[in-house]
Parts: C-alpha cells; structure tokens; sequence
C-alpha cells in the first residue's frame, strides 16, 4: 500500500483549530443550551473537518470531535449509564449523497432486498425513557452517548410519556425519543420572558433542552413539551417484532406517542418522495423538523450492518438545504 499523504502545516493547523472551535461550541450547545453560532455554521465546521480527516488519515483520532457523541453531563445531576448507547446520525446533504448511502448498503447485504423507514428528524432534545415491569422508571439525556444525566423527575412532567405502560405483561424497555418544544408555544413563552427581562430562548430546541435540563421540575412542569418515541433499545417481556417498522406500531400500543407522519418505503425513490413531499410542508407542523431519517427497517439487516464509533451504519440523516444556507465562506474564520 502507498504510504500516506503527508500532512502540510497549515492543514495540520487548521485540522487543531477546527476542533478547538468545535468543542467550544459543542459545550455551548450541549452543556449550557446556549449556541453561540448557527447549526448551519456548525455543520460547516464539521464538515471541513470530516473532510480533512478522511484525506489524511494520520489525523484521524479517537478523541477527535468528529468520533465522539455529544457533550459532557453537567455534575449537577446524578449520571445514568445507558444500557445501550445512545449514537448520533451521519448527516447526508444530498439526494446524490443519499444515493450513495444507499448504494452501501446494497453492496453490503448483496442480493438481498432492502426496505426502509422514513421518519421527520424532530429538532430537540434525545433522551432515553427506561420502563421497568411496565412503569416508568427512570428517564436521561443522551449525554456523551454512554453516560447522560438523570432527568427522571422533570421528564414526569411531560404528560405524553406514560407512567405506566399499556402491557398486561411486565414488560422491560428501553425507548428513545425527543422532547421537543411546540413552536408556537415557544413564541409565547420568549415573549413572556421578555416582558419579565429574562434571557430569550434561541430557538425551540435550545428552549426545550434548557427546560428539561433544570434542577426545579416545577420549571419543566410550567413548559409546553411534548415526545416523539423513535426507537427500541431494549425491549424484555412481550414478542419483540423483527422490523423497525413493526417495533413503532408496538410501541404505539404500549402508549408511547409516535410521529404519525413515518414512513415504510420499498425503494429508495419511495425515499425520495417522501423528502420531497416535506421539503416545503414540514414548515406548517407545529414543531420543528431539520431533515429525514432513513433506516434500513428490518433488525437482522441493522445487526449485520453495525455501527461505527459515533453512529449506526443502517441510518442516515438526510438534511434539507435551508438548514445549511450560510455558506461556509463566514464559516471560514474560527476564532476561538
Ligand atoms: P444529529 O442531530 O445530526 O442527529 C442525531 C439525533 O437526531 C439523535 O440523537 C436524535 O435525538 C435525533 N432524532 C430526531 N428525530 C429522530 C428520528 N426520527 N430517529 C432517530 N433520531 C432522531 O446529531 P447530534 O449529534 O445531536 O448533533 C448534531 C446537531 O446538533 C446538528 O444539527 C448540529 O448543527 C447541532 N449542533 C449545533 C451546535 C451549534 O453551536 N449551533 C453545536 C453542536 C451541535
């Protein structure tokens, strides 16, 4: 094998003080729910850096940004360990891109038939709810994907997540959703802050991940969230169906709310049409939505499949192009 590229200076450079400036911004975002630049910019950011780490891979690291989920838990709460991991999505800005997502996929499950769902990606907040014998027994951020902080007391105040589950037997689960702020709710509530002085909220997501990460859950309780359930972790007690499409209607009958908007699509045109179909109507729903997630549906598929350090190699997240309009001409001046 050819030995590799050498790496200059200045992209060395560079590579240092993206992920400086990435870090930053990943405490700013995770940690404090404060952002500082636009997720647009951020993904820019990521971006060039991905970019350069793939070209020369003497640069590539485990501690690297690119590689890691997340952000630190704040030491205000009692930590949970996740059962199962808790990953990010790989991002495709693209219908070329997707395709070639897709083409992947394909070679690595040769002669095989491949089925997807499509979902809305909801802009919120992950958290992960644990059922135990049917209740609910504890609820946590995402955190840095291993280990994310105990918010069991304010997630009780969201009435969509059930207290109990709607099983005759004692089931186990583990489900992951997002807790999501409505968006008109939202105008009203930063209009009321700003009546009373307070700091106004950058947007739904960062209004949502402020109001559940708070120390008093008669904070969280006084705000309008709701949860969409998008996933399995762990499901003990009952039939556990093979597909992911079929693990949605169950966990729809166990009483989580899922989006009613989720798709099965039998080819990746079907795929397409669907991301289609939101491009413009996403912006009437009254939560926000910054793509689609695509999901190979049958579970011996995602099993063969794997996962990489930092996400699942059946899934990917498809972006819209509003969300990266600012180009990354500003994105080029890193100042941190
Ligand atoms: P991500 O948002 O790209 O994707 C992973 C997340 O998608 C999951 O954790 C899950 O919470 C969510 N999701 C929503 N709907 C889903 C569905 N139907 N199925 C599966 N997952 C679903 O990845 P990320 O690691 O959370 O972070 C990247 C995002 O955060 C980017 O949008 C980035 O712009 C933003 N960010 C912004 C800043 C900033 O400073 N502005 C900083 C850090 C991160």
């Amino acid at each position: 094998p050819a030995a590799p590229a050498a790496v200059p200076e200045e992209v060395r450079r560079r590579v240092d003080q993206l992920r400086r400036a990435i870090e930053h911004h990943n405490y700013r975002y995770y940690v404090l729910d404060a952002p500082e630049i636009s997720d647009a910019e951020y993904d820019a950011l990521m971006r060039e850096l991905v970019e350069l780490e793939q070209r020369y891979p003497t640069l590539q690291s485990p501690d690297s940004p690119t590689q890691r989920v997340g952000g630190a838990p704040l030491p205000e709460f009692g930590t949970v360990r996740h059962r199962t991991p808790m990953l990010s999505l790989d991002n495709v800005y693209s219908l070329e891109e997707l395709r070639a997502w897709d083409a992947r996929i394909r070679r690595l499950l040769p002669g095989e038939s491949v089925q997807y769902v499509a979902e809305l990606k909801i802009d919120g907040l992950a958290v992960s709810l644990e059922y135990e014998q049917g209740r609910f027994a504890r609820g946590a951020t995402r955190g840095d994907g291993v280990t994310g902080e105990d918010i069991t007391q304010n997630l009780r105040t969201i009435k969509s997540i059930p207290l109990r589950l709607r099983a005759s037997a004692p089931v186990r689960l583990d489900v992951r959703g997002e807790v999501y702020m409505i968006k008109s709710e939202f105008a009203r509530l930063n209009e009321e802050r700003e009546r009373r002085g307070e700091p106004l909220f950058a947007n739904p997501r960062n209004a949502a991940a402020g109001s559940v990460r708070q120390l008093d859950p008669r904070v969280t309780a006084s705000r309008p969230l709701n949860i969409f359930c998008y996933q399995v972790g762990t499901l003990e007690g009952i039939d556990v169906p093979s597909t992911h499409w079929e693990r949605l209607q169950l966990l729809k009958e166990l009483g989580l709310r899922t989006n009613p908007n989720n798709r099965r699509c039998d080819s990746l045109d079907e795929v397409i049409g669907f991301i289609e179909h939101w491009a413009e109507r996403r912006h009437q729903l009254d939560y926000e939505t910054d793509g689609i997630v695509i999901k190979v549906d049958r579970i011996d598929q995602q099993e063969r499949l794997g996962f990489t350090a930092k996400s699942p190699r059946w899934a990917i997240a498809y972006k819209y192009p509003a969300e990266r309009a600012i180009t990354r001409v500003r994105a080029i001046e890193v100042n941190v």
